[in-house]
């Protein structure tokens, strides 16, 4: 069989999209996010620079064609750069981009971009200092919008802001006027995301209720999005540099149009952010011909793609986010 035809799955949905966590260590702990406290924060990471490389190169002689960098925290692995470096030079990527909370983003923009990276989504749940902190278990938005200017400055773009807005708090409470503040000064686009109940019950606030809310600050013009192709819709404000968008896996499911597989920290390879058990790539990494046994394991994975991701609102049993990655 010809490995550079591209990969469909059996619903003839095209898969061009791979999404790799690099480690399941986390330095923050929002509440949606992690199962409890009992997260190692220094758990070995599983997958090695050449691991990654590895898994990349098999996906992109199938037709991948972008892939992303998650956790975990991406940045808490120090050999970051030399992992984009590395998936960099590979033939045929057209988009390597990352998912971080930012913390660290500062120091680090410039060598990412220099090493290869393309851009970055910045998760950042609120503006306030505050709300913040108590959400994410202690991190300051001012370090966070401090990695997202150093984004910016060094070319990562389009930089994409990524909002969970969860908690049960009243929508009127998420300071939304922050964020379209933010998007009218910054080329930045923002997105509201619904939060899925993936390791505990939690409240989501719909997407239209969002975008209710958001056209208090002038008529939302819909807009195609910046380049990435994921499952979020924009809008523009009249005079704004960035764009605001939403993604409602929840209210307006978008299994139709998923393109994607993943791979956990843990490395087993994953149809569906809500497949109960992924299948391991470890003995193929390990093996005599990992690409084979890797292109193999790939094919397999896309081909037992679920048409969609089951009873997303009720999830359970599935893999934590910060293994999987979001
Ligand atoms: N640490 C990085 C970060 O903060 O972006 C990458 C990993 S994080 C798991 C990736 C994305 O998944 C984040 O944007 C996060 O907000 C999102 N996420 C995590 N749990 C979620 C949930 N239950 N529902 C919706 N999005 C979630």
């Amino acid at each position: 069989m010809n490995l550079f035809e591209g990969l469909t799955d059996s619903f003839g949905r095209r898969i061009d999209y791979l999404r790799v966590s690099v480690t399941e260590r986390c330095d923050l702990r929002c509440a949606y996010c992690h199962p409890g406290r009992h997260v190692q924060r220094n758990s070995p990471d599983v997958l090695s620079i050449d691991n990654v490389v590895a898994i990349a190169d098999a996906a992109l002689r199938l037709g991948i064609r972008r892939i992303r960098l998650t956790g975990g925290e991406p940045l808490l692995r120090a050999d970051l750069e030399d992992i984009v470096a590395r998936l960099s030079q590979l033939d045929g990527l057209a988009d390597l981009a990352l998912t971080t909370n930012g913390r660290a983003l500062s120091g680090r923009a410039g060598a990412l971009a220099a090493a290869g990276l393309r851009r970055v989504n910045i998760s950042l749940d609120s503006l306030s200092p505050q709300v913040y902190a108590a959400m994410t278990g202690g991190g300051s938005v001012e370090a966070v919008l401090r990695g997202l200017e150093a984004a910016l400055a060094a070319g990562l773009e389009p930089v994409k802001v990524n909002a969970v807005l969860a908690g049960g708090a009243p929508l009127e409470q998420c300071d939304l006027a922050s964020f379209v503040k933010l998007v009218r000064s910054r080329p930045v686009h923002v997105r509201f995301i619904e939060a899925m109940p993936t390791c505990s019950h939690v409240d989501y606030l719909p997407a239209r209720g969002v975008l209710e809310q958001l056209s208090q600050f002038g008529a939302l013009a819909p807009v195609p999005g910046p380049a990435g192709g994921g499952p979020a819709r924009y809008f523009r404000l009249d005079g704004s540099q960035g764009t605001l968008g939403v993604i409602a896996p929840l209210s307006e499911p978008f299994c139709a149009d998923c393109n994607r597989l993943r791979v956990s920290a843990r490395g087993d390879l994953l149809p569906c952010l809500f497949s109960p058990q992924g299948t391991s790539l470890l003995p193929a990494l390990r093996g005599d011909d990992p690409v084979r046994d890797l292109t193999a394991l790939l094919r397999e994975s896309a081909a037992a793609k679920p048409s969609r991701g089951g009873d997303v609102a009720t999830a359970s049993g599935v893999a934590a986010m910060h293994v999987v990655g979001g």
